[in-house]
């Protein structure tokens, strides 16, 4: 896409990409003084002014007279052909209009707007003849950082004196004051502090991205290891290298808790902070943080998905920690897989990938096996620790009492533990204290107004909640059924009711029950695993929170409740994600110097995926799961693409989706297959039907330009909507 010609003088036309819903960039003429590709710009569009960017020379194809100039020219650096490029390939990709792939990547705050100032304060002059201690700090901190410059605030604490002793320097010219924007760089990072003593399998696996990266060439490494082998200490070493290069890295998280603990990890190795971007980070931060990197000045970037879209000087890295996670693939507005979209942004930037997790992808593995990805595999835990052993609790052999979900065998094992000082971890990856309320006099079961899920009892909250729109109403008294009082009870157990039950089966244990709902902050939610981490409590009760990531010494027993609960259902990628989040989940046991065990209740000891989990015969799961795949021809053997049309009126929706799925001539031209429609995997969100259309087409075809041309013709009419996700979650 490269423009002929990237400069343009006052009253030249240019093509403007703006953030609003059309269909095509607008031309509009530069404005005084000119502006080049990529400048952001602000452009009238009928009675508003909506923010746009060069895209390039004008079209040209409208009548000459009635073009616009260009508002203004915003204070921010033009965005690079890279990124431009990036998210035109997205936008093709995910089949995505480009004003809403854009709107991804100008969301700083404030963008356009001058900077505010602020004074800030650097080295100065001679020093002063008469010295005291605390000016000698001052001007020792400033010596120390170069030529950096701090805040009042920032040197008084760094320097550990008041204000006025700074103040009093400047009057002497030992230290200068000066005005300056507000978005100040980020300290910078010195990737040639030591590393941890990597063991022989962590350095081959760190020379080797080391080597990667130094080859300058664009491409993906899968680095696998156990949780606990050191990845994270091994990709470190390639962050370093990148920083080396005076390239910036952007490390992808899934889950906003473990950003404040990985911040603290790169802060010890590289001794400054890096910049961090998630939804938690506030305002003035986000629009500091969209400066810096576009500037160079910040290095590395940690954060969530969204971070993809940030305009990097000169990206060379791009970590996907976790890469298997689900939480990657966006499923709101513009949907899209983190994972992929890292690649692909990767590639046209000319930097390196390097998927980190225990338990990749299916997609991942076979990208490795077919040779498109290096793979690196880190084959121990480091240090003593090593894997837990791991076996099945026969739950047709135990004898439960009713609205129990401990086992005896479990117990007797929690029980071990207590008595040993260990933790136990009890995992069950369900929120709230029951997932069914129902009424005994009629038989009712409370769901949600708007959509076609149950509402689930928070009994902490005394609340329902609906877990896919977020309504929640207090918990009735009367049935709002039969209206007959006191017959509402729970079914089935949530982690609030786990807690209870373990909580009187084990009277003397602190437990500490974490799900995402029960605290308030990440900050809040960091601290509760760090007070984890260091024996605050004796068993932990969790969801999937506790699955990711994190470090807990003194845990040595996992329970998993429900082991089956995954297995249900038709889900083609059920096994694949049962077997990751149970050898994820059985990963926090053990980390130390004392051995871990899990142990999973389960109806179905003899399940396939069961028997893979106990065994922890990976390579022998992944080769089984592949073949089946293959044989269905689903990814990553096949494409697959939903089709997600919604709306109030369940007869239009229906109609709509038989139309398309009867117009398919676009899609059997290159041999796609389409099934349904079907009532999407959640088939009513806050009071909108949805169905789904599934597209199946072979591994090389042309399946989004089929669809394209498929929907090309459609018009929707009334509140109907229409979602393309390609590569869906669950199929
Ligand atoms: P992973 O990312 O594979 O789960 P980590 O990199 O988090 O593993 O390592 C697990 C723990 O072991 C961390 O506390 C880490 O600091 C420590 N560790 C790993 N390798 C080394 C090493 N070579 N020297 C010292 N500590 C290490
Ligand atoms: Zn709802």
């Amino acid at each position: 896409m490269a423009a002929e010609r990237d400069m343009f003088d006052q009253g030249d036309l240019v093509a403007v990409q703006t953030t609003q819903p059309l269909d095509r960039t607008l031309d509009y003429r530069a404005p005084e003084g000119g502006c080049v590709t990529g400048d952001f710009v602000e452009v009238p569009l009928g009675p508003r002014k909506v923010l746009g960017v060069v895209w390039g020379p004008g079209r040209g194809d409208f009548d000459r007279s009635k073009i616009r100039p260009v508002n203004r020219v915003l204070d921010a650096a033009p965005m690079r052909e890279e990124l431009r490029h990036f998210l035109t390939r997205a936008a093709d990709y995910t089949l995505t209009p480009m004003p809403a792939m854009l709107r991804l990547a100008t969301r700083a705050p404030g963008l356009g707007d001058p900077p505010s100032m602020r004074k800030i304060y650097r080295k100065g002059g001679a020093a002063p003849d008469r010295m005291t201690d605390a000016r000698r700090r001052v001007l020792e901190v400033l010596e120390e950082y170069g030529g950096l410059a701090f805040t009042l605030h920032e040197l008084s604490e760094m320097a550990g004196v008041t204000t006025s002793v700074i103040k009093g320097l400047v009057k002497l010219g030992a230290v200068r004051e000066e005005d300056s924007p507000r978005d100040l760089p980020f300290p910078p990072m010195d990737p040639s502090l030591p590393s941890k003593e990597l063991t022989e399998d962590q350095a081959a696996a760190a020379a080797a991205l080391r080597e990667h990266l130094r080859s300058g060439r664009y491409g993906t490494t899968l680095l696998k290891g156990v949780t606990g082998s050191g990845k994270t200490e091994v990709y470190m070493e390639a962050v370093a290298e990148c920083l080396a290069m005076g390239k910036q890295a952007l490390v992808l998280l899934p889950e906003i808790a473990l950003t404040a603990g990985f911040i603290t990890r790169v802060e010890a190795r590289f001794g400054a902070r890096p910049a961090e971007w998630h939804s938690g980070v506030t305002m003035t931060e986000r629009r500091r943080i969209w400066r810096m990197i576009g500037q160079g000045g910040a290095q590395v970037v940690v954060g969530a998905r969204s971070a993809l879209f940030l305009p990097f000087r000169e990206l060379g890295l791009i970590i996907v920690d976790e890469e298997h996670d689900s939480s990657y693939k966006q499923e709101d507005g513009v949907l899209y897989n983190a994972r992929d979209m890292a690649v692909l942004r990767a590639a046209g930037a000319g930097a390196r990938v390097v998927l980190a997790s225990a338990t990749p992808s299916l997609e991942s593995w076979a990208n490795a096996e077919a040779g498109k990805y290096d793979r690196l595999d880190l084959k121990a835990r480091f240090g003593a620790a090593v894997l837990p052993e791991m076996r099945a609790i026969d739950m047709r052999a135990e004898k439960l009492q009713p609205s129990t979900w401990i086992s005896p065998s479990l117990r007797q094992a929690v029980r071990a533990r207590l008595e040993a000082g260990e933790q136990s971890l009890l995992f069950l990856n369900r929120r709230g204290y029951a997932p069914v309320t129902i009424c005994r006099a009629c038989g009712h079961q409370i769901g949600c107004d708007h959509c076609d899920a149950r509402m689930v009892e928070h009994r902490f909250q005394n609340r329902l909640i609906c877990h896919q729109c977020g309504e929640t109403k207090p918990m009735p008294t009367v049935c709002p059924s039969c209206g007959v009082e006191g017959k509402l009870a729970p079914v089935g157990p949530g982690i609030e009711r786990l807690a209870e039950e373990a909580a009187a089966a084990f009277p003397e244990a602190r437990l500490a029950v974490l799900s995402s709902d029960l605290f308030g902050s990440a900050r809040a939610l960091k601290e509760k695993i760090e007070e984890i981490a260091a024996g605050a409590a004796d068993i932990v009760i969790g969801t999937q929170l506790v699955a990711k990531g994190h470090n807990f010494p003194l845990l040595t027993l996992v329970g998993v409740i429900d082991a089956d609960l995954g297995l249900q259902g038709s889900d083609l990628r059920a096994a694949e994600h049962t077997f990751q989040l149970m050898r994820q989940v059985a990963g926090r046991a053990g980390r130390a110097e004392l051995p871990g065990l899990a142990l999973l209740q389960t109806f179905q000891p003899e399940h396939p995926v069961i028997r893979a989990i106990l065994s922890g015969d990976e390579e022998g799961f992944w080769r089984a799961e592949a073949a089946e795949r293959q044989a269905a021809g689903v990814p990553p053997y096949g494409r697959m693409a939903g089709i997600v049309i919604s709306g109030s009126d369940l007869a239009a929706v229906f109609d709509l989706g038989n139309a398309l799925a009867r117009n398919d001539a676009p899609l059997r031209a290159i041999g796609a297959q389409v099934f349904g429609p079907a009532p999407a995997p959640i088939a009513r969100v806050r009071g909108r039907h949805r169905i789904r259309l599934l597209i199946k087409a072979a591994k090389g075809a042309p399946l989004q330009e089929a669809i394209s041309r498929w929907l090309a013709p459609l018009r929707l009419k009334g509140d109907l909507r229409l979602a393309v996700d390609i590569d869906p979650q669950s199929f």
